[in-house]
């Protein structure tokens, strides 16, 4: 079986994308595939024996959450016990967008649901892109959105997805980066990537009150907020994927020999060797995202083990 391989740049990173049938008498005549590097489209015969690209699904996803409404005694540096608590927080909405794909998939709590708090309907749909992904990426995914969807998953009585990985970029940002600020808001301005929408022009918290009123105008700004922060948070993760030293390796997850970092098979071999304690391996640099890649000898395709005979 051959793989897939991009007529215009070479690339084995590809997606299919349908058939085409014959208009005479509508038999099947190619697979169509989408270039994941180059962008083009093309198609291969359908006789031709291929092995599809595997590359595992990755997920970015961002929520937006409503505020609690609290009681307080003033408003100088409280405590709030939880029996202060008047209405709990609940997610308002999530954007979403597979890796490569130009769509951007997300959905808001309608005006009833918001002035009901219920969320029950959005989180059914995140439960659907969690158990179909293999990789999540989202900024301060780990510590936030994961555990607030958690949280009203299990609320809403809904069982967890299948598991998947994360990639946090606000952990990968301040692990491997001096910067200023690690808001993606920041980060996006700095590299000169897609701007996130200021929600200061929207009145701040005003924009949330009005949400969980159930102003369907509000609503309808907060979620093209929510769809704008995923273009910036692609481009973010886009941007640091090469540094990113403990990217969950796609060459294991495609049981191929391929870019730790993009899945690509489009590698050079450099002068460069990795020295551990009790070994050397070679480096190579993916010409697709320019990853360095320690090739360690377990990633090689199985060889013949040569075994010494007692003579
Ligand atoms: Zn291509
Ligand atoms: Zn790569």
């Amino acid at each position: 079986m051959n793989k897939v391989i991009c007529p215009y740049c070479g690339s084995g990173l590809s997606r299919k994308g349908g058939y085409r049938y014959s208009e005479a008498d509508g038999r099947l005549i190619s697979k169509r595939f989408k270039c994941l590097e180059c962008g083009r489209g093309f198609s291969i015969p359908i006789s031709d024996d291929v092995k599809p690209n595997s590359l595992p699904r990755i997920l970015l996803l961002d929520i937006e959450t409503a505020p609690m409404e609290v009681y307080v005694w003033g408003l100088y540096k409280q405590f709030i016990p939880h029996g202060n608590v008047i209405k709990d927080w609940f997610i308002l909405s999530w954007a979403a967008k597979w890796l490569y794909d130009d769509e951007i998939l997300s959905s808001i709590v309608t005006p009833k649901e918001a002035i009901k708090r219920q969320d029950r309907r959005v989180m059914a749909e995140i439960w659907t892109l969690l158990d179909e992904a293999d990789i999540i990426i989202g900024h301060n995914v780990d510590s936030f959105d994961e555990r607030k969807i958690k949280a009203r998953f299990i609320l809403n009585k809904i069982p967890p997805p299948t598991p998947y990985r994360t990639i946090d970029t606000l952990k990968v940002a301040r692990r491997e980066f001096s910067l200023s600020s690690y808001k993606q808001d920041y980060i996006t301005k700095r590299f000169d990537l897609n701007k996130k929408i200021d929600t200061s022009a929207f009145g701040g918290l005003d924009l949330w009150k009005r949400c969980v009123s159930g102003d369907k105008e509000a609503l309808d700004i907060m979620l093209k907020y929510n769809k704008q922060d995923i273009r910036g948070l692609e481009d973010v993760y886009l941007k640091l994927r090469p540094y990113m030293r403990n990217h969950p390796n796609l060459g294991v997850m495609m049981d191929e020999d391929a870019c730790p970092n993009c899945g690509s098979e489009h590698l050079e071999d450099t002068d460069a060797f990795y020295y551990t304690s009790a070994s050397k391996f070679p480096v190579l640099r993916c010409q697709s995202c320019q990853t360095p890649y320690i090739r360690k000898a377990k990633a090689l395709p199985r060889k013949t083990t040569l075994r010494s005979v007692a003579k």
